[in-house]
């Protein structure tokens, strides 16, 4: 897919902006703080109905302003599509594909396939397990909708026995312990489902970034990835039932998908414990690889690349390589300077200059 044209109004610091993009690479330079990542923030909206930096939508509106637009045309196929989003201080929030309303974010994920790409996601490995289950998931719900929606059921599933078990008390724990087993029933169903779904996605992740890292290495480093479940070697159905009178205790669910975790190793290492800065930096280099191949299978189309900010966070041959690796697919890159294209055999087709807001 490719997108076309962006039109923003009363959006984060724009006042009114109109960009047309070209097929390959948009460069968006500029100054600290001009609204370089707002555009690419305002494009992954448009294809996902969410911020990529998980801000709320009222935050989106441009100060003292009361309401918001975003229209973006994308391509699919040969078609074009217009999508728009308003968003009100109220909350209210309009999503409609060629001026038809939709209520499911769902409805934009079969045309619209995007890969954000910052500087935290070069922390991914280095972070916390609830940063690598936020990527499973986005990008699993943007791949598969039956994955979205057992995800939502399943997070709803969770919130309902946490606050269950907020309320289970001495006096009336008999009643509330059938309620709790109802709601056990449900998550290990959902769970199960993502479970499976997750491992299969790691399994196909393995198969794409072995190669891609053993490039970015030099073939120093042979990478695998391995599922994490908190149920360890039980099922989820025994490690519920294990865990019930502690998770009664201290008032929440502790197994289950949303507890899981991914590991990188490279030989006997574990990267996310024992890795240096930079190993653990190309293994998140190359699983953001690995995902925009991921998407081009799967989607079987080429995803845009939204890239803000990475490549000073690169040395030269990681610049280079990752560079060489999107020349087929179009791509916005945010940077403060120009210099970092110089050298480098990589077309830019369109440079916008940002600053404050135009
Ligand atoms: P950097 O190079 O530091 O990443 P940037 O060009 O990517 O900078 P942006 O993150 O796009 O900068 O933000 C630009 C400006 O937008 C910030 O100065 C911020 O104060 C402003 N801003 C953010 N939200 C709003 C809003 N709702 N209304 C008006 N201005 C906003
Ligand atoms: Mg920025």
């Amino acid at each position: 897919m490719k997108i076309k044209s962006l039109k923003l109004k009363n959006y984060r610091n724009y006042d009114f902006l109109n960009l047309d993009f070209d097929d390959a690479a948009n460069i968006f330079y500029g100054d600290n703080a001009q609204g370089k990542t707002n555009i690419l923030e305002a494009v992954y909206l448009s294809g996902t109905t969410k911020s990529h930096r998980g801000a709320k939508d009222r935050e989106l509106i441009r100060f003292g302003k009361d309401e918001s637009h975003i229209e973006a045309v994308v391509e699919k196929n040969g078609i074009d599509y217009q999508l728009d989003m308003h968003l009100k201080k109220n909350g209210a929030k309009g999503i409609a594909i060629n001026k038809m309303p939709i209520r499911k974010a769902s409805e934009l994920f079969g045309i619209v396939n995007l890969v954000f790409f910052s500087p935290e996601d070069l922390n991914i490995i280095k972070n916390g397990p609830s940063e690598r289950r936020r990527f499973i998931d986005m990008e699993l719900s943007q791949l598969d909708k039956v994955y979205l929606s057992n995800l939502s059921n399943y997070n709803r599933i969770v919130n309902q026995r946490n606050h269950l078990l907020k309320e289970m008390r001495a006096d009336n724990e008999g009643n509330l312990r059938d309620t709790l087993e109802i709601w056990d029933m449900q998550l290990i169903r959902y769970g199960n489902q993502l479970l499976e779904r997750r491992m299969e996605f790691i399994r196909e992740i393995n198969h794409i970034i072995f190669s891609i890292h053993g490039k970015l290495t030099g073939g120093r480093e042979e990478i695998q990835v391995i599922y994490e479940p908190s149920n360890g070697s039980l099922t989820l159905e025994q490690a519920l039932s294990k865990n019930r009178e502690r998770d009664i205790r201290i008032k929440s669910t502790s197994v289950g998908p949303h507890r899981d975790d991914i590991c990188f190793m490279t030989g006997e290492l574990d990267i996310r414990r024992f890795g240096s800065q930079g190993q653990q930096r190309t293994a998140a280099l190359s699983l953001k690889l690995s995902e925009i191949e991921l998407v081009k299978q799967a989607a079987k189309d080429t995803p845009v690349l939204l890239l803000d900010d990475v490549l000073s966070e690169l040395d030269k041959h990681r610049q280079n390589y990752l560079l060489d690796s999107i020349n087929d697919i179009q791509t916005l890159i945010t940077c403060t300077g120009v210099e970092d294209f110089v050298n480098h055999r990589f077309s830019i087709n369109k440079v916008f200059h940002v600053h404050n807001g135009q």
